[in-house]
């Protein structure tokens, strides 16, 4: 693109547009004649434990108008609305989740421009690092291999202990419930550890986001980088059985998952679902038969026992999506 600058001289910007495609396979629209609103959808299917309930709606937008639409929908029928991505961070109902869920995966486009990295939301995060490697940026390769989109991951403040999204994060465009959209830039006081608190929270829908990344021209050393973030995660299990992650933060006490190993807890079964052997703090559901009520009593049990043993109150890091029984729902 050539644009005339302030000084009356052309500058050239390279702008590279790209629309990536998240790969899974799951039972989402495939194609733009598809209607992007469904009835009675099954959210195991859209979750990485592989557990939950029907959405009595779910709806797919692969633009903003189309976002905007479903958001109209669920006002006209005075329903509620959830946002989902990835899915790799919630724990959804049996009982399953009432009102609209709009899903963010089909909005993946992403574009460069100097050290900006723009992507939308529902670009699965691996699928952004690599393609930011491949239009030359780095910054986000030690993130490699963490589960979800980039909007989940916004969403949560998700990371590791040497840095969080938020470190290269400098804008978000959102659309609130009436159909506004919204930019809001990042001044650092928005997030803290694995939480953000971007205007409005859980009711405003992250569209895209704008990175800082740094221009470099060692691509193969930047690939390298990020294969061995995903590699050291499947050394470490991550990926053999079906979880949501952490299902607890870590208290100022110290690691959330050696509290937990510390009391014998690995191993742990509760229905279906069992306390990993390979990180204390993971949830698993090891051969596809657990249902989020076994997931949800096995954290309480954990959280019972930490409390019980050492006074620490564990706090759920793992989000509680649908319907759940508001009393019965303190880890
Ligand atoms: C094996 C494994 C390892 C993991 N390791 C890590 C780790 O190292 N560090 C870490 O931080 N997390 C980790 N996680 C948790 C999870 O991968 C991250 O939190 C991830 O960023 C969630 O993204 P998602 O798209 O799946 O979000 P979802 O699970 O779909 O949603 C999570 C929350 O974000 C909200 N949300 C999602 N998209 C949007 C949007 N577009 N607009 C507004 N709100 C939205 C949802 O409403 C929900 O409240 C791990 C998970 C697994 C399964």
């Amino acid at each position: 693109m050539r644009l005339l600058s302030a000084t009356g001289k052309h500058i050239t910007i390279v702008l590279m547009q790209m629309k990536i495609s998240n790969e899974g396979g799951k039972s989402n629209p495939e194609s733009k004649s598809d209607p992007f609103i469904r009835q009675n959808v099954l959210m195991s299917a859209h979750t990485s434990l592989g557990t939950g309930g029907f959405a009595d709606w779910a709806a797919w937008p692969s633009t903003s108008e189309q976002l905007r639409e479903a958001m109209e929908f669920a006002h006209s029928r005075n329903v509620p609305v959830t946002y989902v991505g990835g899915g790799t961070n919630i724990l959804v109902s049996d009982k399953g989740i009432r009102g609209l869920v709009i899903f963010s995966d089909h909005l993946t486009s992403c574009h460069s421009r100097g050290r900006l990295f723009c992507t939308q939301s529902g670009l699965s995060l691996d699928n952004a690092i690599n393609t930011s490697i491949e239009m030359g940026l780095t910054g986000l390769e030690l993130l490699g291999g963490l589960p979800g989109t980039v909007g989940g991951a916004i969403a949560g403040n998700a990371g590791i202990k040497e840095m969080t999204i938020s470190d290269v994060l400098l804008y978000i465009d959102y659309m609130t419930p009436d159909g506004a959209l919204h930019r809001m830039q990042n001044t650092g006081e928005t997030f803290a550890y694995h939480h953000s608190s971007f205007p409005g929270d859980e009711q405003c829908f992250i569209i895209e986001a704008g990175f800082i990344l740094n221009p470099t021209r060692k691509m193969a050393e930047a690939r390298l980088k990020k294969e061995e973030a995903l590699r050291r995660r499947t050394e470490h299990g991550h990926y053999r059985y079906p979880s949501a992650g952490c299902t607890f933060r870590n208290p100022v006490e110290g690691s959330a998952g050696r509290i937990i190993d510390n009391l014998g807890l690995k191993g742990k079964t509760v229905g279906g679902a069992q306390v990993s052997f390979s990180h204390a703090n993971f949830i698993i559901n090891p051969e596809g038969k657990a249902t989020s009520s076994d997931i949800f009593e096995l954290s309480r049990l954990i959280h019972e026992t930490v409390f019980k043993e050492t006074g620490i109150d564990l706090q759920r890091e793992v989000r509680l999506i649908g319907d759940w029984d508001i009393c019965n729902t303190k880890a």
